[in-house]
């Protein structure tokens, strides 16, 4: 054991001093910082994130269980909750407040199912909830368990208030998004339960991140637009024969021929008015040539200078035009055997409005080769655009400058695909208004060590409470 003379004991006391002072004012900035609603958001969040809801190890149907008993201990009636779904494991949650009947409904929507997550792949507990330096950590933090928490502990608080809104606002938490049932649950429900979320509109909490880059808070999304997917097969067969007696008539050869030709082939561009309104705003952030060509799309959408241009960013391209790539592909069935069959998977990424038969023929036509033969892998869903009605966007936009000033509202159209494809399909327009800001250079939705910002989180919390009770009134 160390000894101590008086004066290093004082200095050994000063340092403890200091030390419990520090921690003491620590404790006492945080304690300050969380109030009753961030605690019982909070509290939500990590129940949530700990009930594993993958399709290989968990279940929406204990986590929507949960769920209803924080409801009901908040008051709700057990007769505004409904559990439900055709899997026993993995079923909904769809809870509603009643308003005064002077508008439709709306419809609130996140996801309660997660990708899978290995413990091994990761360096936290993928299942266990972690606060740790400014973040939360866990499967699902950011894609979507955030949202759902923040939607629940609002219905909760609002619940609380006794706040009657001009309209029913129905909360809907699903099942399978991510595959993790075997069904999509808001298909599902738009199929068997209509009248439990028919909504004259639905904010969905899985789509429009507002975005963080180099650090600095730079715009709200407003998805209000996604593509559709298509899959084709494109399948070549042949007679086959012995290898040492090829022809140039080959099955694989004519088929890598076919894709030689798709390869350089682009659809023709389609400007809406979600990408019109984003690449308009977006030239306003950008410089130089970048910038340039936005606004001249936005401007003149057959500038074909500026089309090429932004063409080379798979991004932008992918937003200015319908796209088919292939995925998968097999072929032959012998090392040395002429193959009797060629394969290939094209998975579409179709603009809104598109129609399949169309995308089918001008295939076809590109690959001009009766050989090769294309069939859907399933059908193209009607996708329209959700209209940006001005006294919508308008509500967005005074939420946006009360709690973020100088954060720029910018409808986007989704590259990828959400839900909100069934209900705009069903012609419920959708508009994804997630709370949660999200670093654009450190998205890890899907991958390992899922994150996102304490603060974000409760600036979320704040954010969708104020953008629920404005967007209640009828008018
Ligand atoms: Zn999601």
């Amino acid at each position: 054991m160390k000894k101590f003379n008086s004066y290093s004991l004082l200095k050994y006391c000063l340092a403890v001093l200091f030390i419990v002072a520090i921690f003491s004012q620590d404790i006492s900035a945080q304690t300050q910082k969380i109030t009753a609603e961030q605690e019982s958001a909070r509290s939500i969040f990590k129940e949530l994130i700990e009930i594993n809801t993958t399709h290989a190890a968990g279940n929406t149907t204990t986590s929507a269980k949960a769920i209803l008993k924080r409801l009901t201990d908040a008051g709700f009636a057990q007769k505004d909750i409904q559990i439900i779904g055709p899997q026993e494991k993995n079923q909904n949650i769809v809870v509603r407040i009643h308003g005064s009947g002077k508008a439709k409904p709306i419809l609130f929507l996140a996801h309660l199912d997660v990708v899978e997550a290995l413990r091994k792949d990761w360096s936290l507990d993928p299942f266990q909830f972690t606060e740790r330096d400014g973040f939360f950590y866990g499967r699902g933090t950011m894609d979507i368990k955030d949202g759902a928490a923040i939607l629940i502990a609002n219905f909760i608080r609002l619940k609380k208030e006794n706040f009657i809104p001009e309209r029913d606002l129905i909360l809907a938490l699903t099942a399978g998004e991510e595959g993790g049932a075997d069904y999509n649950g808001i298909e599902w429900l738009l199929k068997n339960h209509r009248d439990l979320i028919d909504a004259e509109f639905c904010i969905n909490m899985d789509a429009g991140d507002p975005q963080i880059k180099n650090g600095k808070r730079i715009n709200r999304t407003v998805q209000a637009s996604e593509k559709a997917v298509l899959n084709l097969s494109l399948e070549v067969k042949n007679a086959g024969g012995h290898s040492s007696l090829p022809s140039k008539d080959n099955a694989i050869n004519n088929l890598a021929e076919g894709l030689a030709k798709l390869k350089h082939y682009d659809f023709p561009v389609q400007i809406n008015e979600v990408t019109r309104t984003y690449f308009g705003k977006m030239a306003a952030l950008e410089s130089g040539q970048l910038s340039a060509d936005m606004k001249a799309v936005s401007e003149n959408p057959s500038d074909t200078a500026a089309i090429f241009r932004l063409s080379t960013s798979p991004y932008y391209n992918a937003l200015m035009r319908t796209t088919c790539i292939t995925t998968m592909i097999e072929g032959g069935h012998a090392i040395n055997a002429l193959p009797q069959s060629a394969k290939a998977t094209i998975n579409c990424r179709v603009m809104p409005g598109a129609k399949q038969v169309d995308i089918q023929n001008a295939l076809t036509q590109v690959l001009a080769d009766n050989q090769i033969v294309v069939t859907a892998l399933g059908n193209l869903l009607d996708n329209p655009d959700s209209p940006l009605k001005p006294e919508l966007m308008q509500k967005v936009e005074s939420v946006t400058k009360k709690l973020w000033p100088g954060v720029m509202v910018l409808p986007v159209m989704e590259v990828g695909a959400t839900d909100g494809i069934y209900l705009r399909g069903a012609g419920i327009p959708t508009y994804g208004i997630s709370g949660v800001f999200i670093d654009v250079d450190d998205n890890r939705a899907h991958g390992k060590d899922e994150r996102i910002g304490v603060k974000d989180f409760y600036d979320g919390l704040e954010y969708e409470y104020n953008l629920i009770k404005i967007f209640s009134a009828a008018k």
